[in-house]
C-alpha cells in the first residue's frame, strides 16, 4: 500500500499544506512579535520554517520539536511537525501528533481541519485506507467546500477500487471549482466499467464503458474496454467498431486496439477489416512495432513470408527488446529451415543500435511500463501515458 501512494499528489498537497501553514503561521509569528509575547520560544519556531523552506527537513525538525517542547498552544508547529515525520517515513509519529491536536479542547476550527487534513494523509501514506477514508469524510463534512479534503478523498476511493464514490467527489470537486473535465470523468467510468467486467457483469460494464464514452467520444481506453465487453458477450463485429474508432492519434492505444482486433480477426476467413486498420495505423503511426507486427501476420497469412520477415526485421529495429516479434523472428526462421546465423546477426545490430528500453512512460513521472495504463501505476495521475520513442 506505500508504494501506492501517489508521490506527485503528495508532493502537491505537501507543497500546499506547507504553504498554508508558513502562511499562517509567518501571521502568527509577525503577529507574536508585536505583542512581544512568547519572545524565548520563537527562535526555534522561526529558524525551523526558515529549513522548511531552505529544504532541510532534518533541521526543520530539529528546531520544531524544540518549539512545540516550549509552547504547547503552536499547533502550527505541531502540523508542521508531524507533516514532516510523515515525508520522512515516521507516520506513526505523525499520527500521534495530529491526533492529539484533535484532542485539544481549545484548537480553532481552522485548526482543527488542518489537523484532519493531515491526519487523513498520515492513514493513507500508512495504507489505513478505512482510517483516511474515517477521518477526511470527518473534514469534508465539517467544511464541505475543502477542496483539498475531497481531492485526498477521491484518491483513497480511488486506491480502495470505489469507483462509484470516486466518481461522485470528482462530480463535486469539478462544480466546486467550475472547472469541468470529462476525460478525467471518462477515465473514472471506464475503471467502473473495467471493474465490472472482472466481475462478470458485463450488461453493467457495457453500460459504465458507454457512460464514459457519453462525456469524452476520443477516450481510447473506453473504446477498447466496451469492445471487450461486447467481445465477451460475442457480438464480434460491435466489437470491432468499438476497437476501429481507438485507432486514432495515440499511438499507444492505437497499437493495443489493433492487437484485440488481431485475435478477434485471426483464425477467420474475413481478414479485410484487420488489413485496413491496420494500415490506417501505420499510415498515422509510421514506427508503430504493434502495427507492423500485424502486418507480418497478414503477408503470414497470405504466404507471403518473405515479406513478413522483412516487416518483423523492421519492427526489431523499433523494439529489439520485443520477446513478441522476436518469437516470431525465430519462428518465420524455423518454418522456412533458414540460416540462423543471419538471424543472430540481426538481433545483434538491432540491440546494438536502438535506444530503446520499455514502450510506454508516464509524460508526468517518468514511470515505464510494458503495459498500457489509463492510471499511471506510479504517480497515479490519469492519462499521462505515451509510447516511448527513439
Ligand atoms: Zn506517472
Amino acid at each position: 500500500m506505500l508504494q501506492g501512494w501517489p508521490l506527485t499528489f503528495g508532493a502537491g498537497v505537501a507543497l500546499l499544506v506547507l504553504g498554508i501553514l508558513l502562511g499562517r503561521a509567518l501571521t502568527l509569528a509577525v503577529d507574536r512579535r508585536r505583542n512581544q509575547r512568547a519572545a524565548g520560544e520563537q527562535p526555534h519556531y522561526l529558524l525551523g520554517l526558515n529549513y522548511l523552506i531552505s529544504n532541510q527537513p532534518d533541521l526543520a525538525m530539529v528546531e520544531l520539536s524544540q518549539a512545540v517542547r516550549g509552547e504547547t498552544d503552536a499547533i502550527e508547529a505541531y502540523l508542521a511537525l508531524g507533516n514532516l515525520f510523515r515525508e520522512k517515513g515516521q507516520v506513526e509519529r505523525a499520527i500521534d501528533i495530529h491526533k492529539s491536536l484533535l484532542h485539544r479542547a481549545q484548537i480553532t476550527e481552522l485548526g482543527r481541519m488542518q489537523a484532519l487534513f493531515s491526519l487523513g494523509l498520515d492513514f493513507k501514506k500508512a495504507g489505513l485506507v478505512d482510517r483516511a477514508e474515517r477521518t477526511l469524510l470527518e473534514l469534508v463534512r465539517r467544511d464541505p467546500d475543502n477542496l483539498s479534503g475531497w481531492h485526498c478523498l477521491g484518491k483513497v476511493y480511488e486506491e480502495m477500487g470505489r469507483w462509484q464514490e470516486a466518481i461522485e467527489i470528482q462530480e463535486r470537486i469539478q462544480t466546486l471549482t467550475g472547472a469541468r473535465d470529462n476525460r478525467l470523468l471518462a477515465s473514472l467510468w471506464t475503471e467502473r466499467g473495467r471493474q465490472a467486467l472482472a466481475d462478470g457483469d458485463q450488461p453493467s460494464a457495457l453500460s459504465h464503458f458507454r457512460t464514459a464514452l457519453r462525456l469524452d467520444p476520443a477516450y481510447e481506453p473506453g473504446r477498447i474496454g466496451a469492445g471487450d465487453c461486447l467481445m465477451e458477450t460475442g457480438d464480434i463485429d460491435a466489437a470491432l467498431a468499438q476497437w476501429e474508432e481507438a485507432l486514432g492519434d495515440d499511438a499507444a492505444w492505437a497499437g493495443n486496439a489493433l492487437l484485440r482486433m488481431l485475435a478477434a480477426c485471426e483464425g477467420t476467413d474475413d481478414l479485410a477489416r484487420l488489413e485496413t486498420a491496420c494500415l490506417l495505423v501505420l499510415e498515422r503511426h509510421p514506427r508503430s512495432w504493434r502495427a507492423m507486427w500485424v502486418q507480418a501476420r497478414l503477408h503470414h497469412e497470405r504466404g507471403e513470408d518473405e515479406k513478413a520477415r522483412e516487416v518483423l526485421a523492421k519492427a526489431l529495429f523499433e523494439r529489439p527488446g520485443s520477446l513478441t516479434v522476436q518469437r516470431a523472428l525465430w519462428q518465420a526462421y524455423a518454418a522456412e529451415d533458414l540460416d540462423y546465423r543471419e538471424l543472430g546477426g540481426l538481433l545483434d545490430r538491432a540491440s546494438r543500435e536502438a535506444k530503446l528500453v520499455d514502450p510506454y512512460v508516464c509524460l508526468r513521472c517518468g514511470f515505464k511500463s510494458t503495459q498500457a495504463f489509463p492510471r499511471c501505476p506510479h504517480c497515479h495521475d490519469w492519462n499521462t501515458l505515451a509510447e516511448e520513442q527513439a
